[in-house]
């Protein structure tokens, strides 16, 4: 095996307490893990640590290293774990290379202690944060059932206080998929949050009633639906799109922009291919992805065989090609390809119209936003080209929008309708 089939850049998902949480979120897919490791105390040892980022810096062959932390709850680690693996990310890292960290946690067990250590290192932190206090608590509870919300809000303010960067990652489900622009205003006006990360729920049933594997074709009832998927996205876009683009971030919109200009995208769900975003379990289990931390997927253990060897390995890059191979005709021939690339395989359990397997169960959704979207990412994927800036986008679509209303207001019942549908204005926005 040599390590002339390995990316030249890989991602890897650290989780050093593997599933272990202090939450228990209805529709977490993470907890079940803890089946997959009976009778492990689920924490990383120092020399797992060592091994994981020795290794991983070594394997980037490009001038950037990114150390990321994700769980279950990586804090409950405890501050002593992140000091050591910085210090060891300091010691390994050749001359020339950038290191950064990244952590995604709840913020249940962030204080002042965290915040300096996060600051001071330059953490990029994810907060997971589902809306309002009504929205959020629906899943986000705690081993006793309570209501999460406060905390979390408490380790946004905390974070803002000690100048800590960090984002919002929101999981849309069906509690508030209903309510998008409750859910985008809360983050901007109420939070004060510029990058948001909108995460859509699907959980697939197993046959035992599980959720463990990437298996089955019903979903619970917390899945978000595929119309409502598109809604929402849809609903933020617009919002977004008239007020703040250039001051909002917003990941799939971000994709999108890249999608349409050409440049490649940052959102592995959207990439054409699979494979360079690695997870790897607290006893040094390194698998395909983080959504794929199930045995046909574990490429082996790093304390056994090198990290660089497990990330050349047949087994990988089909996992990563089959993404693009495996998509059905109908996705191969929609007008949207380049910009969704059939989203990620583990929602691809759907047949489409002729038989065929593999439909992603949310196309509908990403139809429905792609195709409204798109206009409007043309002409700023133009502005781009031109070396424009981004949010000229804002002006053209109030002109636009300015336009219309005065087209709307001199429409007769009969009239075409002055969206261009192609229907009578009665039978469309005149309704
Ligand atoms: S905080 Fe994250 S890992 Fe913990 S239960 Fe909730 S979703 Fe799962
Ligand atoms: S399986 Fe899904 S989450 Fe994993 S790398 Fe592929 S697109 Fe990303
Ligand atoms: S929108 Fe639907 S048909 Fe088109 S690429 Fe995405 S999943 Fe496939």
């Amino acid at each position: 095996m040599s390590e002339r089939g390995a990316p030249p850049a890989f991602h890897v998902l650290a989780k050093p307490t593997g599933a272990a949480c202090n939450l228990a979120c209805a529709y977490c897919y993470f907890l079940e893990k803890e089946r997959l490791y009976p009778g492990s105390d689920f924490r990383m040892s120092e020399e797992i640590l060592e091994a994981f980022i020795g290794q991983y810096i070594r394997a980037q062959r490009v001038p950037e290293a990114v150390i990321s932390w994700q769980g279950g709850e990586p804090t409950l680690m405890g501050l002593d774990f992140f000091r050591r693996s910085v210090e060891i990310a300091q010691e390994k890292a050749p001359r020339g290379m950038r290191v950064s960290h990244t952590l995604q946690t709840n913020g249940m067990l962030l204080d002042d202690a965290w915040c300096e250590f996060l600051c001071e290192h330059g953490f990029l932190v994810g907060l997971s944060v589902d809306g309002p206090r009504e929205l959020h608590d629906v899943y986000r509870r705690d081993k006793g059932g309570g209501g999460t919300f406060e905390r979390a809000e408490r380790a946004a303010r905390l974070m803002q206080r000690h100048g800590v960067d960090f984002n919002v990652l929101c999981a849309v489900s069906a509690a508030n998929a209903v309510h998008p622009l409750e859910v985008y205003r809360f983050f901007r006006d109420g939070l004060g949050v510029e990058w948001i990360q909108f995460i859509p729920i699907v959980e697939r049933v197993n046959r035992d009633g599980s959720t463990l594997l990437q298996q089955g074709d019903t979903v619970t009832g917390r899945s978000v639906d595929p119309a409502q998927w598109g809604d929402f996205l849809i609903a933020v876009f617009d919002e977004w799109v008239r007020r703040d683009v250039g001051k909002m971030f917003v990941n799939y919109f971000e994709a999108a922009a890249a999608s349409w200009t050409g440049a490649g995208t940052a959102m592995c769900i959207t990439d054409e291919t699979c494979g360079r975003a690695l997870a790897l379990e607290h006893n040094g289990d390194l698998y395909a992805c983080d959504h794929f931390v199930e045995p046909d997927y574990l490429l082996g253990n790093i304390m056994e065989t090198p990290m660089f060897e497990l990330v050349s390995s047949d087994v990988l890059r089909r996992f990563g090609e089959d993404k693009r191979d495996s998509l059905p005709l109908c996705c191969r021939e929609c007008e949207v390809l380049f910009a969704c690339r059939g989203e990620c395989p583990k929602n691809r359990f759907l047949r489409t119209p002729g038989g065929e397997e593999g439909l992603n169960y949310l196309c509908r959704g990403y139809k429905a936003f792609f195709t409204h979207a798109g206009p409007v990412m043309r002409v700023m994927a133009d502005l781009l080209r031109k070396g424009r800036y981004a949010d000229e986008i804002m002006d053209i679509v109030k002109a636009r929008d300015d336009a219309l209303r005065d087209a709307f207001a001199g429409a007769g019942r009969n009239d075409p309708c002055p969206c261009g549908s192609g229907r009578k204005y009665k039978h469309c926005h005149g309704k």
